[in-house]
């Protein structure tokens, strides 16, 4: 089959692999005038990790990887209030744990169809209609084209889903969270391979030192502590956090200086995403369009690569009923993505605590983090994988 996949990120490059290794001409349709490098450093694990395995990209992950020591809790002075050795995840996860750039991971994954894969850069689709036993669909340029089937697999905020579901407010579930990241090089202190972090009521700040002198910056608060609008653009962006952080103690100063001189800086809302379905008609979704679980699960790369890899091995059981193939996807994926939705969700009223006590509160616990058990009882729901990954003859 002709298969259209919008969205070079994660799931959509995985997608058009599988189908490719089955026989089928994927085509992957991405906005970006080329592959989005860099972003913010991604937890690596579970299915995603078992599916990066089989398709022979592990190594290049693991060597763009970083195998962080420690979460570090500052106060305002810069003294260590909490924290604990990130060994907790790699004793729970087998030592099958890295972390590294989303960039990084999206290009490993890349590089396994390049060349192989027709990829349409700087273009979208911008309206879709199913006839004739396919769908017709007409990208940006203005180009038409005829496929069998056609995969969102465009993110969070995906217009595949907006034109095919309907808007994003029907299927956007908000976290009450918002989120910004950026990149600088040359940022000091630098504590190579912690993650360092300081919170106050409602926001907190984090830093972790990557290597070619740069440092990812993760700034995370909760939307009642906004007093302005949404921003709609970068300058906006730039004033909402320097309101929000500006009385922020420890090196808030220094890094709302780092973020004038950051070349992008990503920000939104942390959302999830519930859908009644993931495909209609010819139309599937996958990753984030179909059923973001936020940087709150920390595990949207892997269940991407899951949702892909089980969509191309249905389709090939199929053999040809691709309504078959999408129910049966959805139906094997449906209750574990779920599972770490509503974890993500228990999870999301304890993250950032609104009060001083709330946030001594969440110091302690992490500081008896590396104790036996504990870990297990208070992320184990997040990082265990309640799912079978089946073999199939791809
Ligand atoms: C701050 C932060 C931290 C996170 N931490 C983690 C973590 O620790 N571990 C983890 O596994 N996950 C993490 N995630 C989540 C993870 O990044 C996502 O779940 C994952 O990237 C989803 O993959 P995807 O392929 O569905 O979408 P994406 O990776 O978002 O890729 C979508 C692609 O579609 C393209 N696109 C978008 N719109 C269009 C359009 N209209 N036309 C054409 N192309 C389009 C985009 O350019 C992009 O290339 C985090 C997310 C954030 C924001």
């Amino acid at each position: 089959m002709n298969i259209a996949i919008q969205g070079a990120g994660i799931g959509g490059p995985t997608l058009a692999y599988w189908l490719h290794r089955a026989g089928h001409e994927p085509t992957l349709i991405e906005e970006a005038p080329r592959l989005r490098t860099g972003g913010y450093v991604i937890d690596f694990w579970g299915v995603g990790y078992t599916i990066a395995e089989r398709m022979g990209i592990l190594p290049e992950v693991l060597e763009a990887g970083y195998s962080f020591g420690e979460l570090r809790l500052l106060d305002a002075r810069g003294r260590r209030v909490g924290g604990f050795s990130t060994d907790v995840f790699r004793r729970m996860t087998g030592g099958r744990f890295t972390s590294l750039p989303r960039g990084d991971l999206a290009a490993a994954i890349y590089r396994a169809v390049e060349g192989r894969v027709e990829t349409l850069f700087g273009e979208s689709i911008t309206s879709l209609e199913e006839a004739d036993g396919g769908v017709r669909v007409t990208l940006d340029g203005g180009a038409t084209r005829d496929f069998d089937l056609v995969v969102g697999a465009d993110g969070l905020h995906s217009r595949v889903r907006r034109l095919v579901f309907g808007p994003e407010e029907r299927f956007e579930k908000r976290l009450g969270y918002r989120v910004a990241t950026f990149e600088v090089e040359g940022y000091r202190p630098r504590d190579e391979l912690v993650y360092v972090a300081h919170a106050e009521p409602g926001r907190q700040l984090a830093r972790i030192a990557l290597r070619g002198d740069r440092t990812v910056f993760l700034l995370v608060f909760r939307a009642d502590v906004m007093q302005r609008p949404e921003p709609t653009d970068l300058e906006e962006t730039r004033a909402l956090l320097r309101e929000v952080f500006g009385e922020s103690g420890w090196e808030a100063p220094r890094i709302l200086d780092a973020i004038d001189a950051a070349p992008s800086l990503y920000y939104d809302r942390v959302s999830q995403i519930r859908m009644p379905a993931w495909s209609r008609g010819r139309v599937m979704l996958v990753g984030d369009a179909a059923a973001a679980v936020s940087l709150l699960a920390g595990e949207g790369t892997g269940l991407a690569m899951t949702e892909a890899y089980v969509l191309a091995g249905e389709l090939g059981l199929a053999t040809g009923d691709f309504r078959a193939a999408f129910r049966s996807q959805e139906a094997r994926l449906r209750p574990f993505v779920e599972g770490k939705q509503e974890a993500a969700e228990g999870f999301a009223s304890s993250f950032l605590p609104r009060t001083r006590m709330g946030i001594w509160f969440r110091n302690q616990v992490t500081r008896v983090m590396g104790l036996p058990g504990v870990a297990e009882f208070t992320v184990g729901r997040t990082v265990a994988d309640d799912v079978e990954l089946p073999e199939y003859a791809l």
